[in-house]
């Protein structure tokens, strides 16, 4: 009786997150992170959990092949949904009619040669054997495409490993005792039922907390980057700084760029074509400072780079390596862009330690780069004057 009101349970909660998803996924427009798949897998569960509720006592009947079949395809729906989360466009609709088919007929085969609870060996078997299939890829997940969700595929992982190892033990049973392991009154069904509740309350919510911390991680990363040239934005920088300074003694030098002329470029080739020299000149940079320094887009066809622990001299050998590289390496291709040129001039700080010596570090650099403009662009110019760049520079060279 108990065990009953608890499939009635897990068919309410069921189909309550199969609503639930879908209405998720609906919001989710283009990309809906496996949602509606899980819907699915929800659906095909609580519909199979329905029909063993209609079914009553275990045997052949065709309600309890769907049941069947509707089990084991919600175990592949669920599978898909989390292979679309990780991002994979994993086909859905083929390869659930070809399992349904194919494990239903594979089902009245089974039933005809070896007997009725044969079939329900079947499913105990194909489902726990699919169940160590997806604790394996989880756990390899846990390493490579999921790292960032540890913990929560490490709690999916060890769910599964439960319902598990009661489907190896429900095998078992029924290999020993056979119909008899199923009755709705015996301490197995009890056991399992609830293990299987206990799922159906902790999974869902889960997956949406996934894809919540997926989209809050998203919201926070399109508020930090510069959408054209995919560098950090001014709002990124700061926060980018402050995490920096965090760790003790560290000291910074700020470079301003600032792409010579790039009026020009606009008027002459288009601001289609103006966009692809900014993406150009964010690539240069990438490509010319270390992987602790930051860069950030400040506006426009101004950037900054921030030198992490750079010193005077490696400070103007990377302005200066940022200043040849954009000047050689932003270049676009075809006829029509013959003639094209990118220069950039570049305005070095002093040294600043905290993220509040941004703002003075800036006026510095910003009153380097007015003057490097006004001394003929295409150059590299520090706060203190030019007798100290010059001597500097000849130590780079
Ligand atoms: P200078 O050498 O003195 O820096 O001259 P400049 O032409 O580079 O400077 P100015 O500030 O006069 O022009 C900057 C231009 O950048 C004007 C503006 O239309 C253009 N611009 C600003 N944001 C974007 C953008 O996102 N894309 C493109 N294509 N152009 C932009
Ligand atoms: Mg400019
Ligand atoms: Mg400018």
């Amino acid at each position: 009786m108990i065990a009953t009101l608890l499939v009635g349970m897990l068919c309410v909660y069921l189909l309550s997150f199969t609503v639930m998803f879908l209405l998720i996924s609906r919001r989710l427009q283009d990309e809906k992170m496996g949602m509606d798949v899980f819907g699915v897998g929800n659906l095909m569960l609580g519909g199979a959990y329905v029909l063993q509720l209609m079914e009553g006592a275990p045997g052949w009947s065709w309600l309890s092949m769907v049941n069947h079949t509707l089990t084991l395809c919600s175990l592949l729906a669920y599978c898909v949904g989390g292979a679309r989360f990780f991002g994979r466009s994993t086909p859905l609709a083929k390869p659930l009619m070809y399992l349904a088919v194919g494990y239903s007929l594979l089902q009245i085969l089974v039933n005809w040669t070896l007997g009725p609870v044969a079939r329900y060996v079947l499913l105990a078997g194909t489902c726990a054997v699919s169940f160590v299939g997806m604790v394996a890829v989880l756990l390899y997940g846990v390493r490579s495409f999921a790292r960032d969700l540890r913990g929560e595929v490490l709690l999916f992982a060890g769910l599964i490993s439960g319902i598990c190892v009661l489907n190896v033990i429900k095998l078992g049973k029924l290999l020993s005792g056979g119909f008899e392991a199923l009755s709705m009154d015996g301490q197995f069904s009890m056991i399992f039922y609830v293990y299987m509740c206990s799922l159906a309350t902790i999974l869902p919510p889960s997956i949406v907390w996934l894809v919540l911390r997926r989209l809050t991680d998203r919201l926070r990363n399109m508020a930090a980057v510069d959408p054209l040239t995919q560098l950090l934005n001014r709002r990124g920088l700061g926060t980018a700084l402050d995490a920096c300074f965090r760790r003790p003694g560290t000291t910074a030098r700020l470079l301003l760029i600032d792409v010579d002329h790039f009026k020009r470029i606009n008027d002459n080739y288009g601001h289609q074509t103006g966009d692809a020299v900014l993406c150009g000149v964010a690539e240069a940079l990438r490509a010319s400072v270390r992987k602790d320094d930051l860069l950030c887009r400040l506006g426009g066809e101004e950037f900054a780079a921030i030198c992490v622990g750079a010193n005077e001299v490696s400070a103007l050998r990377v302005a200066e390596r940022v200043r040849s590289s954009i000047e050689q390496a932003v270049m676009l291709q075809g006829p029509r862009y013959e003639g094209l040129r990118c220069t950039v001039t570049i305005g070095v700080s002093d040294s600043f330690s905290s993220e509040a010596g941004l703002a003075h570090a800036m006026q510095q650099a910003d009153a380097a780069l007015y003057r490097g403009k006004h001394t003929g662009r295409n150059r590299v110019e520090q706060n203190r004057g030019q007798s100290r760049i010059n001597a500097a520079l000849d130590t780079v060279h």
